[in-house]
């Protein structure tokens, strides 16, 4: 069964930056067969795309979907005090709540172009079960693919940690339920839909000895390690009064720096620290809008890239980043890139490229992240002939320039998950609907 995507502006992603002026798309089944310009493929149906811009899906390497339901909250607090503010409320969660939350953001993200999501779960009060389960539902049904973990706390506050003592858990619990999981969920090789990843949440959070069973665990199951890294300087001043070293170094310590590890956030790296990530292979999750948020500052991402660094970017939690976003993450990126560096120091197709080919790297994933023969058919198209891109002839920086946008259409293997801007296998208005009932039970 092929269908052709004609009369598009095609952004391959490839390793040489191809792009297709007049180009198409072939797809057969649920992968890409050929991709280009000139003479057109028969195939068994065409779609014309009247000159919109084809980009790859857009994959979202940093997220907590349950904080939908505690949007616009703390809204000038830093990130601990966000964190005290937010954890009680946090407390109230179950899986009807956690399935709300997840349909809701999820659907923001497919509209915003994302094909892709990891999200970072570690809220599990005592006695609700099926949280994970409840947010890969979710994501089944919208029909895109997700990356879910099993996160964790084990170190409260009367241990000196930040979480209160209710919502930590015990160190066999969590292992015991991440492999689980990993049994029930995980489908390894290409084209997989629904993975895990093992994701204690912090430094401030989760016990040394939980980190370091952590990684024995997720490497003895092949699964990817995740955690949130040097977000602020409180973090840092935290790690040098409990631990005696600063973020990274305590990392490398419990042998987290390596090439199966991606950390979020990495906003205060040093340049020796940006060299050890570059050497270990460790990931970064670039999180822009939700570092301005909560004042927490810019990541140095040029640097990090001009070192060889696994870079993706994260809408992180809509609780940090009310809006889900990822294009307005790709556009951010470049925003904020500049405001560091100047006004060359990260062009509209560097970040395109990372939030697509340096997700997909990130993640660890190489069937995604481009469009080129034997990848996943995976792909959003912008429409390019609405108010905002009027007169720009540079279609494609334009839509980052001009960004954010709903996106056309979104395809994930080779199936449509958004048409004419609209979920296929969802209705909105319900998915809001059925949120709102459930925020309720978070206000207050
Ligand atoms: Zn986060």
């Amino acid at each position: 069964m092929t269908t052709l995507y004609r009369n598009a502006v095609i952004v391959t992603m490839d390793d040489a930056g191809t792009e297709h002026e007049s180009g198409w798309l072939l797809i057969d089944g649920s992968t890409i067969s050929a991709v280009g310009s000139g003479a057109e493929p028969d195939a068994g149906s065409t779609v014309d795309l009247n000159g919109a811009v084809v980009t790859p899906g857009l994959i979202n390497t940093h997220h907590h979907l349950y904080q939908t339901l505690t949007r616009a909250r703390a809204q000038e607090a830093d990130l601990f005090t966000w964190l005290r503010e937010l954890y009680p409320v946090w407390s109230r969660i179950d899986a009807e709540a956690e399935y709300a939350a997840a349909r809701t953001g999820l659907a923001e993200l497919a509209l915003s172009g994302c094909t892709t999501v990891f999200d970072h779960h570690y809220v599990f009060p005592q006695g609700r079960e099926g949280l994970i389960e409840a947010e890969v539902q979710a994501a089944r049904e919208i029909g895109v693919r997700i990356v879910a973990s099993r996160g964790s706390m084990d170190l409260g506050e009367s241990d000196g940690g930040l979480p209160p003592d209710e919502l930590v858990e015990e160190l066999d619990t969590v292992l015991a339920e991440t492999e689980r999981l990993a049994s029930l969920l995980h489908e390894p090789g290409p084209g997989a839909r629904v993975q895990l990843a093992v994701a204690p949440c912090s430094p401030f959070s989760v016990t040394g000895r939980l980190m370091e069973e952590s990684a024995a665990l997720a490497r003895r199951l092949g699964l990817p390690l995740h955690t949130h890294l040097a977000e602020t300087l409180e973090e840092e001043e935290y790690c040098i009064e409990l631990y005696r070293c600063r973020p990274v170094e305590y990392l490398d310590r419990l042998g987290w720096l390596a090439d199966d590890v991606w950390c979020a956030h990495c906003v205060h790296l040093s340049e020796v620290d940006i060299a050890q990530f570059a050497s270990s292979g460790t990931g970064v999750a670039h999180c822009p809008t939700s570092n301005l948020r909560l004042g927490a500052g810019v990541a140095p991402v040029r640097d990090m890239l001009e070192a060889g660094i696994r870079v993706g970017l994260g809408v992180d939690g809509t609780a940090s980043n009310e809006r889900g976003d990822l294009f307005l993450e790709v556009k951010q990126a470049m925003l904020v890139a500049r405001g560091r560096g100047g006004g060359t120091a990260m062009t509209a197709r560097d970040a395109i490229r990372l939030g697509t080919r340096g997700g997909a790297a990130v993640l660890r994933r190489e069937d995604i992240g481009s469009l080129e023969p034997g990848k996943c058919a995976d792909f959003a198209v912008w429409r390019t002939d609405g108010l905002e891109l009027a007169r720009a002839d540079d279609r494609v920086a334009g839509i980052v320039f001009a960004g954010p946008h709903r996106v056309d259409r979104l395809v994930v293997g080779g199936e449509e998950v958004v048409r004419d801007g609209a979920l296929v296998n969802a209705d909105e208005a319900e998915i809001a609907q059925a949120h709102r009932a459930q925020a309720r039970t978070f206000t207050g």
